[in-house]
């Protein structure tokens, strides 16, 4: 299994961290990437993918466009030569009532899709009710690797837009709840532009709910998903898998 988007580097990971990655190694969980937040946060997924052979993502979260400083930026830039950088993320626009103004959102959006195209990387896209403005900002660059919609939880018209630019969609443990709407949505994505992720310590599946989230939980969601589409879960992990290696060019790390 390949857990696309995780935050080990989280505080509720600080005290046993390698007793969570051990736990996803026994479960199968054979990649896992760890998303950076900010320059900061990157740093230590960077850290953190070295300390025990994973793989992470650089990039500035739309939670952090009023904080982020412009060496920040040049952190992010700096970190893209690491040789377990895979993508730029986790980057995105987030117009959650009350959450950041969306003006500055936009700008450092602009800045961190700028860094994908120069340094031909995927993304990793954070969206919450700006589907619209996230699909405009990501037409106005010729990215040269695409990227993922990560924790997807839209309508199918706009996966079906999405799938068109030829980015990927990520789903969480949100598919494991009972009458599960984004699970329906899940079963009308094409198997080619599936990915699945834990977004630990959030995004718990079914059986944990109420507990912290973690790499090992993965099989929830891809038992779910393989249920609901009649599907054989080896042929569905060995499926997201290639996937998530196709977008993240992961053939040289792991494996
Ligand atoms: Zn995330």
């Amino acid at each position: 299994m390949f857990d696309t988007h995780c935050h080990l580097s989280v505080e509720d990971f600080k005290y046993d961290i390698l007793d969570v990655v051990h736990r996803a190694q026994d479960a199968g969980v054979e990649n896992i990437l760890c998303v950076g937040l900010d320059a900061v946060d990157s740093l230590k997924c960077a850290e953190i993918a070295h300390r025990f052979d994973l793989l992470f993502t650089a990039g500035i979260h739309p939670h952090e466009a009023l904080n982020y400083k412009a060496k920040d930026v040049e952190t992010i830039a700096a970190l893209c030569s690491d040789v377990k950088c895979c993508a730029i993320g986790e980057i995105g626009l987030d117009y959650k009532p009350g959450y950041t103004p969306r003006q500055p959102q936009i700008i450092l959006l602009n800045a961190m899709l700028e860094l994908a195209v120069e340094k031909q990387k995927p993304v990793v896209l954070h969206n919450r009710m700006a589907g619209k403005d996230l699909l405009e900002a990501v037409d106005r660059f010729n990215l040269v690797r695409k990227g993922v919609f990560h924790c997807f939880s839209e309508d199918l018209t706009f996966a079906e837009q999405v799938i068109a630019r030829g980015f990927y969609i990520s789903f969480t443990g949100n598919v494991t709840h009972p009458k599960s709407r984004t699970l329906e949505i899940a079963a009308q994505i094409p198997l080619g532009s599936l990915l699945v992720e834990t977004d630990a310590p959030y995004q718990t599946p079914q059986p944990h709910h109420g507990r912290r989230n973690e790499p090992a939980y993965l099989v929830h969601t891809l038992e779910s998903l393989a249920h609901r589409c009649s599907l054989d879960i080896d042929e569905l992990t060995r499926l997201t898998v290639k996937n998530s290696m196709h977008l993240f060019g992961a053939d040289n790390f792991n494996k």
